[in-house]
């Protein structure tokens, strides 16, 4: 039986947004009935373009929102089981943006062994011992510890928020963009790091980006969304060797930035990212999509699973 970290089971989260003015209140499904899990050891790349619900995903995972329908199990226990404690013990994020998650006002000390304060693991002589441990696990100097966020680099700044989600030793690191605001140079370095601690402590990562050469390079697993959609999922190196989804093809064959806020690379798919308030019939890719027939217009294909692969595509076969 595989080691299961996390599985998430149907899961949806539909929002009530406004339509406009004098327009009322409509649905917004963020996430539409996603099934994936990851086993231990992992690293399951989950990529698509702005809006496409990927962060609605990471937010769910840290039970920061709540689904509307469908489950989330953590290493095997419903989600809604587990206390709020239990979730950060098991669970840590490392964020996008290393200047805006760490308290400016706070030592490096103090933000990294914030964990393990809030959830009063141990005493004053074991944080500190921890908070010097976990800092020479990810490559940061002992007298860095008593600086504050603005006396540090990019790129130190973001290994204090990595010290930070590890020091509890959490099953599940969730990565949202961890390197976008970096430069190209440090993104290297802590790519790296993200890398070694995963082989050096056993960690499984969840790993949202935008940027497909980074999930290419670190991702065992890669997961598509398109309009809160799963619409292909394979092992890294099948997925990039031979994409079979329209929309998978269309993203490889793009080209590729490394630069941070710009979003997925030009897609070439003529049409704009459909509103996820209005999304289109049938096939929701179905106006991007340049293998579309009328079958598409009409009818949502489902999913279907071949060995590690699933593609959701009416022409599965033939792609
Ligand atoms: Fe394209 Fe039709 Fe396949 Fe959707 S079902 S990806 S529109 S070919």
């Amino acid at each position: 039986m595989p080691d299961l970290v996390l599985e998430l089971i149907n899961l949806t989260k539909t929002y009530q947004v406004s339509a406009g003015a004098f327009r009322g209140k409509r649905d917004l499904r963020a996430v539409n009935g996603i099934t994936l899990t990851l086993e231990k050891g992992e690293v399951l790349g989950l990529v698509g373009e702005s809006g496409c619900g990927k962060t609605t995903v990471a937010k769910l995972v840290l039970s920061l929102e709540t689904p509307t329908s469908g489950h989330i199990r953590l290493q095997g226990r419903p989600l809604t089981d587990c206390d709020s404690k239990e979730i950060a013990r098991q669970v840590q994020p490392v964020f996008q943006d290393p200047y805006a998650s760490l308290n400016p006002r706070k030592s490096v000390g103090s933000i990294i062994s914030l964990p393990l304060r809030a959830l009063k693991v141990g005493n004053k002589a074991s944080w500190n011992k921890k908070v010097s441990e976990i800092m020479e696990v990810v490559g940061l100097a002992p007298h860095l510890r008593h600086n504050y966020p603005n006396q540090l680099s990019g790129g130190q700044r973001q290994r204090v928020a990595v010290a930070r989600a590890l020091i509890m030793r959490p099953q599940l690191v969730l990565c949202d963009e961890p390197t976008s605001a970096l430069d190209v140079s440090v993104q290297a370095q802590i790519l790296n790091l993200l890398m070694r601690l995963r082989r050096e402590l056993g960690l499984t990562y969840l790993f949202i980006s935008h940027n497909l050469a980074v999930v290419e390079h670190l991702a065992t697993r890669v997961a598509v969304m398109y309009l809160g959609r799963i619409v292909e999922e394979a092992p890294t190196r099948e997925l990039f060797l031979n994409p079979r989804h329209p929309y998978t093809q269309a993203l490889l064959g793009s080209v590729l930035t490394p630069e941070p806020g710009l979003g997925l690379p030009d897609t070439r798919l003529g049409i704009a990212y459909p509103n996820p308030i209005d999304p289109p019939s049938g096939c929701t890719f179905h106006p991007r999509c340049p293998k579309a027939d009328e079958k598409c217009k009409e009818h949502a294909p489902v999913p279907r699973r071949k060995g590690g692969r699933l593609v959701e595509c009416h022409f599965v076969e033939e792609l």
